[in-house]
């Protein structure tokens, strides 16, 4: 294949995550070069409908002006600085405040960090640091769920339930408890429905809190839409039983908002469309539209206050990240916000939403799909070898895969996660553009379907 001088050099002296290495030197890798709304293109010149939002985060598309002016005025006003040792900056605290009053816990607290992950292990932390000062340090052990994602740092892997992540990653025999996830189109029995499938995955982690002793437990980490894990929608009554049970226990509920904040659902928060009040939460990703590595961990009032009792008793929160609370990154996510706001964002997820779903439920009949699923503008289809049976095809078929490659060629950008597509595009699309999305992966489908017949 040839390859141009920008392939050659990238697959020299570049290390890709997340990429099998010897599919990179065959493939090469694909280079964007710039975008335009929903569209990005490649540096050979072809453009693409981002159905993916590059990694579930560019609300805003590729290329907001806006948040251009925002970083290059704060750059020229305070390139950097950090929020260490009672230092601040004003984008941080206009950024605070407002992200703080967009919260479900409005009389809370928020401390910043440059990722999703680094949210997460900040989460972690105040949630032992919380049963510290409550006179409870033997609180340690976390629970998670199978096919969750919470990051990629070593406590990201650690709490992750998929294997691909956790393989060589996850810290050896660290007290996290894995929960089933709440897929009831691949866990629930026959003959169960999907309330009943809840209250079991609610019994079970009611079992397994008695059988390990409330006491060593610290908190429960989940994603309200488990997104990396495969777009999974749990049922209505699943989270409410859930936070009742843990509340019961003393055992803190972190919702893991790095994905569904910022209106993907059709709420602010994913656990507000799913019906339950987080301790705390995380966020990342459309803080910033993906613009800036931004994020940030928000606690209730009533963690923040023992938190607070128990830094000050220690004398200094003894954690923090260089760029935490960085003024080019906050002036960016501030300045996203408002965007968010003036657009009136959720009026315009809710009106696309009923699009969306319709789009995504009339894919259901087709003959390579199990199951399709999708909440506010996010949404899978999963891949089935017999919708009858929902058997699935095996791994080595790469079927997956295969789609993404079709939806490609149709000028589509997707991501599969295992057989399951992922569908996550800018909040910003337009109807007509959402209607061009549908039609490429109907397309990339019927070419599958094609390759196997
Ligand atoms: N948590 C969830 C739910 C995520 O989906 C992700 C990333 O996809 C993360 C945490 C990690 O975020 P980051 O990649 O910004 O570290």
């Amino acid at each position: 294949m040839m390859r141009n001088s920008l392939a050659r050099t990238d697959l020299a002296f570049v290390l890709h995550p997340q990429t099998d290495p010897a599919l990179l030197e065959v493939e090469g890798p694909m280079i964007l070069d710039h975008g335009n709304g929903v569209f990005v293109t490649d540096s050979s010149g072809r453009t693409y409908l981002e159905g993916m939002s590059s990694l579930w985060c560019a609300a805003l598309g590729f290329n907001e002006p806006r948040l251009a002016r925002a970083a290059a005025e704060q750059i020229a006003r305070l390139g950097t600085y950090h929020t260490f040792n009672r230092r601040s900056n004003p984008a941080v605290i206009d950024l605070a405040e407002r992200l703080v009053a967009l919260s479900p816990m409005p009389d809370g607290k928020a401390i910043f960090a440059n990722s999703g992950s680094e949210a997460v292990d900040t989460m972690i932390k105040l949630a032992w640091l919380y049963h510290s000062g409550r006179g409870a340090p033997e609180r340690r052990k976390i629970i998670s769920r199978r096919r969750a994602y919470h990051g990629s740092t070593v406590l990201g892997a650690t709490l992750s339930g998929i294997p691909s992540m956790r393989g060589a990653f996850a810290w050896p025999d660290p007290g996290v408890l894995f929960a089933e996830a709440p897929h009831f189109y691949t866990g629930g029995k026959a003959g169960e429905s999907e309330e009943e499938f809840a209250d079991r995955l609610v019994g079970d982690i009611a079992a397994m809190i008695e059988a390990e002793g409330a006491q060593s437990i610290a908190a429960m980490i989940a994603e309200p839409v488990m997104g990396a894990g495969g777009v999974i929608l749990p049922p209505a009554s699943y989270f409410p039983k859930l936070a009742a049970l843990l509340r019961g226990h003393g055992i803190l509920l972190l919702s893991d908002e790095v994905i569904c904040g910022f209106g993907r659902t059709g709420e602010w928060f994913g656990c507000q469309a799913f019906g339950f009040r987080p301790d705390m939460m995380s966020v990342a990703k459309a803080l910033s539209s993906g613009y800036q590595p931004i994020g940030a961990t928000l606690l209730s009032a009533e963690v923040h206050e023992v938190v607070r009792a128990e830094a000050s008793r220690l004398g200094v929160l003894g954690h923090g990240f260089t760029y935490a609370g960085h003024p080019v990154t906050s002036a960016v996510a501030l300045e996203t916000l408002k965007i968010y706001e003036e657009m009136d964002l959720l009026a315009r997820v809710r009106a696309l939403a009923p699009a969306f779903r319709a789009h995504v439920g009339a894919l259901a009949s087709h003959p390579l799909v199990g199951d399709a699923r999708a909440v506010g503008l996010i949404g899978a289809v999963e891949l089935v070898a017999d919708r009858a049976t929902r058997r699935p095809f095996a791994a080595s078929d790469g079927v997956g895969t295969r789609l993404i490659a079709l939806a490609l060629e149709q000028g589509l950008i997707l991501r599969n996660l295992g057989d399951t597509i992922a569908i996550c595009p800018p909040l910003v699309i337009a109807p007509a553009e959402l209607d061009l999305l549908f039609t490429r992966l109907r397309q990339a489908l019927d070419a599958l379907s094609d390759t196997l017949a």
